[in-house]
């Protein structure tokens, strides 16, 4: 079998489940060898029943006593549970909703070995859904490190496994090697066949960290080695030096409302860059709601003064559409005209704004994507902003750049990367904070309620609708697809309009929904015409509406810690005390410290390091919120140890040599090349 066939090839996978690894991005055998673990199971640590520690997850290994029964609980949930003895005392297991595990366990006479968490009720151990299996199969992982696999619908850990190890045991090519030998030896890594093979199949728990550590190493020392690359490229060239930023102080002066310290702070440092004929490149992290909105007008207020344009990009249309209304508000007075450009634009409307841009007439130009597309020709831009700059892929990011080419580049998000992080990432661009939030503001109260409390919070959302305040629902994405979700919040939309919130006006909004209907809905909501919004999570980014006070988040273990804490950023907003709350299953415990931290603290800096921490296996959305690149093995926050000595030896490959020319570096170029049309996202 060679790297390049088709995993069709491989036993047990035809046309059906082919697809399905399709949709991991698995095609050859070489993308199945290369679909790397996202964690392990560590299940060579078998225990007796009398020694086990609460909150620890091993295996254990027994008889059942006394058979095993099956009920419904009174909220209808099916539970089965059975006792296993093994010499050394006896433990209680129990299954919720898995009807499968009575025909598992059906064998009474046999030895079970089972995996799980070890919880205790009183004195007595308990194991709460652990994985089953009988002792003596051939296929046996008990004892073993189980690597986890980034998995899809209907497609097992077990088939990924299987394919997996088929493809090694019948591979007939060795796999290219991207690390020179003298290099693997000073690093202390081992080959790529054999980290390969380990990461997959290890025979203990060294094996398979030895062989992880090089993937790890490989991993980062591209993505170094790509941004050191982007970054040479990006010194070669030269922006508009503007001549006056004091005018900034007119525009500040202006405002209904005092900067703040942070505020000022940061627009100095973006005008002292813009002084320069040095592209300024710089990241603006400031807190849901700390104001970053009116920091980017004055730098685009300056650009205007001295003649040149400046563009800002948002990643949604209901918050291009929100920033258009405002900026053209704060210009209008000084005679700076805006020019508004969006996916969902009529096209005589369109024809217009473009020509506003191209004659220069517009200075300040704002708008989703389409600013970007090959339409829009500028006159003289100078100042190029992106918000939300984690939300957006990597070709819209590199276009943004590439009109951009000789003007100051801005950039803007909410959710903040620990410093140790950006220095490795981002290397030596800019970080300005915005670390204070507008006076006046009263923390919002986050609470996590069950369904007991349900009637309760409708109580408590007609009360604030009566004092005149309005709500926003948050449905959680049922699956990543914008069709079912738009039915979830419709439908859940028309049930609480019958029900509990009849008589209130409930607007709808979610991804499906046409740009004008979209726009509609949010200016009546912003006029107070709407007293509560059904969402989904479109409303997750900068949406402003300072009157709403409460935002109800359905399914909140479906999000990430990130998500959660700019979605709670859409409420308190304005001088009310503001209210988030979370209705959620709690059964998984990540989803339930989420919930946690969430209900603990409001500063999302904290909330962005825990969002790191506590990412279960298999899930990505901690690092796409945070507009990292996403990897395939390296965790940004457990591995920072190695992407530290990555940094070194990136550094030390491009002094050898800075284009990666010579024969020895070959594999390892190509493998960078790779990496930065995946990762590129991050590099503009
Ligand atoms: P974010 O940082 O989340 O993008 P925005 O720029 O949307 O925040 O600002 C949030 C709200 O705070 C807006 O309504 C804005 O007008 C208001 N605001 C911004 N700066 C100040 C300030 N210095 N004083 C009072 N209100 C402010
Ligand atoms: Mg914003």
């Amino acid at each position: 079998m060679l790297l390049s066939d088709s995993v069709q090839y491989l036993k047990g996978i035809g046309a059906k489940r082919a697809e399905l690894f399709h949709k991991l991005g698995i095609f050859s055998v070489q993308d199945l060898l290369y679909h790397l673990p996202r964690g392990f199971e560590d299940r060579t640590n078998i225990k007796d029943i009398a020694e086990l520690i609460d909150g620890e997850t091993v295996c254990v290994k027994g008889c059942l006593v006394m058979g095993v029964r099956s009920f419904r609980a009174r909220n209808g949930t099916r539970v089965v549970q059975t006792r296993l003895a093994d010499g050394s005392g006896v433990m209680q297991l129990t299954w919720f909703n898995a009807p499968y595990v009575e025909n598992t366990l059906n064998d009474s006479g046999a030895e079970y070995i089972f995996f799980g968490k070890v919880s205790y009720r009183g004195m007595k151990a308990e194991m709460v859904n652990p994985i089953i299996e009988k002792l003596g199969t051939q296929t046996s992982k008990m004892g073993k490190i189980v690597p986890i696999y980034p998995a899809t619908a209907g497609l097992q850990q077990r088939s990924i496994r299987d394919a997996i190890i088929q493809a090694l045991d019948r591979l007939s090519e060795s796999l290219p090697e991207t690390l020179p030998e003298d290099f693997r030896q000073k690093y202390n890594l081992i080959g790529i066949e054999q980290a390969i093979h380990d990461v997959h199949m290890p025979n203990d728990y060294d094996d398979f960290i030895t062989a992880r550590r090089r993937l790890v190493f490989e991993e980062f020392l591209t993505l170094q080695l790509g941004v050191s690359t982007a970054k040479a490229v990006k010194r070669r060239e030269k922006a508009i030096a503007l001549t006056d930023v004091k005018c900034i102080a007119d525009f500040a002066a202006s405002l209904s409302f005092e900067l703040t310290h942070a505020q000022k702070r940061v627009i100095n440092e973006i005008a002292a860059d813009m002084r320069k004929t040095m592209p300024m490149s710089r990241l603006v992290q400031g807190d849901v709601g700390s104001g970053k909105t009116i920091v980017a007008a004055a730098a685009m207020y300056a650009a205007a003064k001295n003649g040149y344009q400046s563009v800002m990009m948002a990643p949604t249309e209901i918050l291009a559409e929100q920033h258009y209304k405002s900026l053209k508000k704060f210009f209008e007075p000084w005679e700076i005209k805006t020019a508004y450009l969006s996916g969902g634009q009529k096209a005589a409307e369109k024809a217009e704004n473009l020509a506003l841009i191209e004659s220069g007439e517009a200075k300040i130009i704002v708008g989703t994507h389409a600013v970007i597309t090959d339409k829009v020709n500028f006159d003289n831009l100078a100042l190029t902003i992106t918000d939300e700059q984690h939300r957006f892929g990597v070709n819209q990011r590199t276009k943004l750049a590439d009109k951009g080419r000789n003007s100051h580049t801005l950039v803007m998000t909410a959710t903040p990367i620990p410093r140790t992080l950006s220095l490795v990432i981002y290397g030596d661009l800019d970080i300005s904070v915005i670390d204070e939030l507008p006076p006046g503001r009263k923390p919002i109260k986050t609470i996590a309620l069950t369904e007991a409390s349900r009637a309760k919070l409708y109580n408590f959302v007609i009360n604030e609708i009566n004092k005149g305040r309005q709500v926003y629902f948050v449905c959680a994405l049922v699956e990543d697809s914008d069709v079912v979700s738009a039915k979830a919040a419709t439908d859940y939309a028309d049930k609480l309009s019958k029900e509990p919130l009849r008589g209130k006006s409930v607007g709808l909004l979610h991804g499906k929904m046409k740009s004008f209907e979209k726009e509609e809905v949010m200016r009546r909501f912003a006029a107070g015409e709407i007293d509560v919004l059904v969402a989904t999570t479109v409303i997750e980014v900068g949406v402003d509406v300072p009157n709403a006070t409460i935002i109800v988040i359905e399914n909140a273990e479906r999000f990430g810690l990130s998500q959660l804490h700019q979605l709670r950023g859409r409420v308190g907003r304005g001088g009310e005390q503001s209210y988030c709350v979370m209705f959620g299953d709690t059964n998984s415990g990540v989803a339930k410290e989420r919930m946690k931290v969430m209900c603990e603290t409001n500063d999302g800096f904290k909330i962005s390091e825990k969002d790191l921490e506590i990412r279960g296996p298999g899930e990505f959305f901690g690092t796409r919120q945070h507009g990292l690149p996403e990897m395939q093995i390296g965790n940004f926050f457990t591995d920072m140890d190695v992407l530290k000595e990555t940094q070194g030896a990136a550094a030390e490959i491009l002094t050898d040599d800075p284009l990666l020319q010579s024969v020895k570096y070959s594999e390892l170029k190509k493998s960078v090349q790779k990496a930065f049309e995946r990762i590129g996202e991050v590099l503009n």
